[in-house]
């Protein structure tokens, strides 16, 4: 059974309200800024504990990027009508699946069968 137009509206609302507030965690993370070593040259151990963290910063700020793109290729997807089908068996995501995700990409079977993720 296709979704309801509530159900469309109901996803989507939550998608756009997960991509602002992930969006502003991006923001907040600053990944691109370079890291901050201050006037205090002498405190080696305090550089190296501020690269390490802006290392970490990087992997979550990709790890924010990655499900950007979950979320936008949900949100083009729910334009197109393709909405709430898996990307590789073509069937309906289960509704609890999307409920818990609703930038899920794949259904159940096809997510258990993924090595990866
Ligand atoms: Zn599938």
């Amino acid at each position: 059974m296709p979704l309801s137009k509530e159900r469309l509206d109901n996803f989507k609302n939550k998608l756009e309200k997960e991509k602002a507030s992930l969006e502003a965690e991006l923001k907040e993370l600053n990944p691109d800024k370079l890291p901050d070593f201050g006037s205090d040259v002498d405190h080696f151990d305090e550089e190296a504990d501020e690269a390490e963290e802006l290392t970490t910063n990087v992997s979550i700020a990709n790890a924010i990027k990655e499900r950007l793109g979950d979320i936008d290729s949900s949100l083009r997807k729910i334009g197109l009508g393709t909405y709430g089908n898996c990307e590789e068996c073509g069937k309906e995501i289960d509704m609890d699946v999307l409920e818990a995700s609703p930038e899920s990409r794949l259904c159940k079977n096809c997510k258990h069968g993924q090595k990866s993720i």
